[in-house]
């Protein structure tokens, strides 16, 4: 029986196959590598087709359209193009090498090679230096099988000389550590931390690009405390997390280990399926613990303000990372919330949907679930004694639950009267009056003041 990551464990897809077919009948050699082959190792599928090839780009894209693929081309200057087929997108590139980098990120000039291995040498870490081919089978010249099985991230070649090429791999090493469950080899982490001041001059959208999967593959908590120095660098204010002792009857762990704590709670909680902010928010919602610091005349630490100093400062990070807006914002009141004190009763929900509601139209229900998930991680992350409140928060849960099956109000949308109906009781002009109005109604109808009855709401507004 052969050894596990000895062989792909299933097919190449028949748009793969039809590409190197392709190139190959017309006398040029083809390969598949990189994502593909190494998941395809490990067993787990869906994963883009890439081929790079002997044929240069010109000649990839003459082939393949006389081939029937729809080419399109997407990256030329590094020689690569793109073959549709049946709506499957593959990525040929031509075999290269890249000269200097004098920026530590773009290489000063891309050479075309004849040769795979010094196309496979190129690249970041063996685990994605590995091509296969459906007949001639695995090429892997620098044991990146090997690496699967011991489950490490490894280099290429001199690890501290590729880092320094181009710095955005110290934070795709950590990336593929944290979504392959990986260790990092010691020398490639050696030179990780001593070449992580490189990220300096990598463009903070491609940071964040890489941050943000990272902090999607559910094992950030991992990376916070693996590798500090090298988030530090990708997030500079993580950096006062780091040792930050809380003086605090309440916390066993300074700030970025109790960080640390909470993500991956937030992971246990939902099974592994958090969505992205509950993520990202679990990663920040102490960012601000550090510059809030007091100490009481008793000698306790406090925070006093932190989630509201704690919201524009995510929402800084994470526009200087190019995140998208809705991500930023669905953050940014979670953090903003994650004390925010939710009561087992419908009012104290329907009064957290609302806030929700006003920050995030459309995504209330979601970001309160969320939001009660941050808080177990929150509570669970603490001393032992603070972890009672996630019995209490379980049966938040439940009023959550009961608050959407039976319709409670939360939204404008579900007042029993309109904004027509409050300008023929008042008398009003349209205008952001009357918005103010229904603000304050729906208001009262969700602190339970006034009951959701269209004539008693309407009797409300009369002198
Ligand atoms: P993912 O699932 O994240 O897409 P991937 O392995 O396909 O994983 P890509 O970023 O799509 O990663 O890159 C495809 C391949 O190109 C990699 O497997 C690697 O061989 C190579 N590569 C990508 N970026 C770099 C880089 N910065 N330095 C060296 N090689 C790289
Ligand atoms: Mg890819």
């Amino acid at each position: 029986m052969s050894n596990r990551y000895d062989d792909v464990a299933y097919e190449l897809p028949d748009f793969g196959k039809g590409v190197l077919r392709a190139l190959e009948s017309a006398g040029y050699e083809a390969w598949v590598v990189g994502g593909w082959v190494r998941d395809a190792l490990r067993g787990a599928p869906s994963h883009d087709v890439d081929v790079t090839t002997s044929a240069h780009w010109q000649d990839a894209e003459r082939v393949l359209s006389a081939a029937g693929y729809e080419v399109h081309r997407t990256g030329t200057a590094h020689g690569t193009i793109t073959a549709v087929a049946d709506g499957e997108p593959v990525e040929v590139t031509t075999y290269r090498v890249e000269g200097d980098y004098s920026d530590h990120r773009h290489p000063d000039e891309v050479r075309f090679v004849d040769d795979i291995r010094l196309d496979l040498a190129r690249r970041d870490f063996t685990v994605n230096a590995i091509a296969y081919h459906p007949e001639r089978g695995i090429l892997d010249p620098f044991d990146g099988r090997g690496d699967l099985r011991r489950g490490v991230i490894r280099a290429v070649g001199d690890p501290r000389r590729r880092f320094e090429e181009d710095a955005l791999r110290v934070l795709r090493a950590v990336r593929f550590a944290c979504r392959l469950g990986f260790d990092i080899e010691p020398a490639t982490q050696r030179a990780l931390v001593e070449c992580a001041d490189g990220l300096d001059d990598i463009a903070s959208e491609r940071i964040g690009q890489e941050m943000d999967a990272m902090v999607r593959t559910g094992r950030i908590g991992w990376a916070l405390m693996a590798e500090p120095e090298v988030l530090g660098v990708a997030i500079p204010e993580l950096r006062a997390m780091r040792g930050f002792d809380q003086r605090s009857p309440y916390h066993v762990y300074d700030v970025l280990e109790h960080t640390a704590h909470v993500c991956r709670a937030v992971e246990e909680f939902t099974g592994g399926m958090a969505s992205p902010e509950l993520r990202w928010a679990a990663l920040l919602h102490d960012v601000a613990k550090p510059v809030t610091f007091t100490v009481g005349p008793d000698g306790r630490g406090h925070f006093f303000g932190h989630p509201k100093v704690g919201a524009p400062m995510c929402e800084k990070i994470m526009r200087r990372l190019a995140l998208p807006s809705d991500l930023v914002a669905s953050t940014r009141t979670l953090v903003r919330l994650h004390d925010h004190y939710v009561k087992p009763t419908m009012r104290s929900v329907r009064r957290t949907l609302l806030k929700f509601d006003n920050a995030c139209p459309g995504r209330a229900e979601a970001l309160t679930f969320a939001l009660l998930d941050l808080k177990r991680a929150d509570a669970v992350s603490k001393v032992w004694s603070a972890a009672s409140y996630a019995v209490e928060l379980d049966k938040v849960t439940l009023v959550l639950r009961k608050a959407i099956a039976e319709h409670e109000v939360f939204r404008m949308g579900d007042l029993a009267v309109s904004g027509r109906d409050v300008m023929e009781a008042t008398g009003i002009d349209p205008g952001p009056g009357v918005g103010m109005i229904l603000r304050e109604l729906l208001l009262s109808v969700v602190n339970g003041d006034l009951p959701n009855d269209r004539e008693v709401l309407l009797r409300s507004l009369r002198p």
